[in-house]
């Protein structure tokens, strides 16, 4: 399978800033070095409590924020620089390549950096700068254009004063697309993909229900053609009953357009039905990493395990073990020391607090951060 994105190393902080000159006196750390990859057509679902980093993670990963470091790869590119200034972007270039090129043995380059190295060896330095900022601006729109978001409130998600037509179509005619002729039967296509008649684009979108709105943010994603589509929270805020429906035409849409879902949610069930792999995330870190089957049979994380005994059993007669987690979630700006999990983890022991731990691959494809993996029982 193709790595479609690759986010390597990834950190988000925020400045809080105090006093009259609203000088920087913490950092909020929401994503703190992160590393995943999410395959070409599948489903990543991102996991984790509220303020765990997992919105923030998405939206630095579709340049909504910029990252503080870090390398976000998408199709074998780095984008990371794309939304900077010319002098960051070719600083950034510098520090992250040409720097390595010059210090480290070729031979070991893998992936991007071989890539990226071969293309140094061919047009040297000035050259290597000019081929990845040329044309920056068409990067940019083609980086915007492919990775794509639906967001969580349908109500707020879309213009109340413009009509359906105009807000499904906005982005595909400024990108050329399609053509402004072709407007009205290409609306009326998507919209009947998914779900509302076609001759309902002329209405506003108060005029429909919180899922129907949903749909039609779907369907402004899907005209725009794109390699990814970000859900964040895409089905929290509808009726359970809908909440179905509405995952059940993505995953329709996936099979049909060969889509790429990262799929953001605080809801485990959720996640349990729409993903093809889980990323657990806890206090800025990815915790557990690993097939949705592996995961959901067989978590090693004390963290996972408390979520998933979380999740309701339909049968009442079968009592399941519920983990009880004591204390809050510790606050981002000063998290704990060694495992932030420690506070709270039920089986921690006295190396939890002092060293952190890794996320290492403990069988093919599982990955978790923990000394003890698998020792909650
Ligand atoms: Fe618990 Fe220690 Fe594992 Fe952290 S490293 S989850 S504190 S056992």
């Amino acid at each position: 399978k193709k790595v479609l994105v690759k986010v390597d190393n990834l950190v988000k902080y925020f400045p809080i800033r105090a006093g009259v000159f609203k000088r920087i006196v913490a950092w909020v750390r929401a994503v703190d070095d992160i590393s995943f990859e999410i395959y070409e057509g599948e489903t990543v679902g991102l996991v984790g409590e509220s303020g765990c980093g997992k919105t923030t993670a998405g939206m630095t990963l579709l340049r909504l924020y910029e990252p503080t470091s870090g390398r976000i790869i998408v199709d074998g590119k780095d984008t990371t620089y794309y939304f900077m200034p010319r002098y960051r972007a070719k600083k950034y270039l510098k520090k992250m390549y040409i720097e390595k090129f010059k210090k480290e043995d070729p031979s070991k380059f893998t992936g991007i950096d071989k890539e990226y190295y071969e293309l140094y060896e061919e047009l040297g330095e000035s050259g290597f700068y000019s081929k990845l900022l040329d044309n920056i601006t068409e990067k940019r729109r083609d980086f915007r254009r492919t990775m794509q978001i639906v967001f969580q409130d349908p109500y707020s998600s879309l213009n109340p004063r413009i009509r359906v037509k105009t807000i499904v179509s906005e982005g595909p005619v400024l990108h050329g697309l399609i053509k402004k002729s072709e407007v009205v039967d290409k609306v009326k296509e998507v919209l009947e993909e998914v779900g509302i008649h076609g001759e309902h684009m002329y209405r506003f979108p108060h005029q429909f229900s919180g899922g129907q709105r949903q749909r039609i943010g779907i369907a402004r994603a899907l005209l725009m053609n794109p390699k990814l589509i970000v859900a964040d929270e895409a089905v929290a805020a509808l009726d359970v009953s809908i909440r179905s429906q509405v995952i059940n035409l993505m995953l329709e849409l996936q099979k049909k357009h060969n889509l790429t879902y990262l799929f953001i949610s605080h809801d485990l069930s959720v996640i349990k039905y729409i993903s093809d792999r889980v990323v657990v995330m806890y206090l800025g870190k990815i915790v557990e990493n690993a097939s949705k089957k592996e995961l959901f049979d067989n978590p090693l994380h004390p963290y996972t395990k408390a979520l998933m005994s979380a999740i309701p059993v339909p049968n009442p007669e079968y009592k399941k073990k519920r983990i009880i987690l004591t204390g809050d979630v510790p606050s981002p700006v000063n998290p704990p020391s060694g495992c932030r999990f420690h506070p709270r983890c039920p089986v921690a022991k006295e190396i939890c607090a002092k060293e952190e731990p890794q996320l290492k691959e403990v069988s093919p494809g599982h990955f978790v951060a923990c000394h003890f993996p698998g020792s909650l029982k």
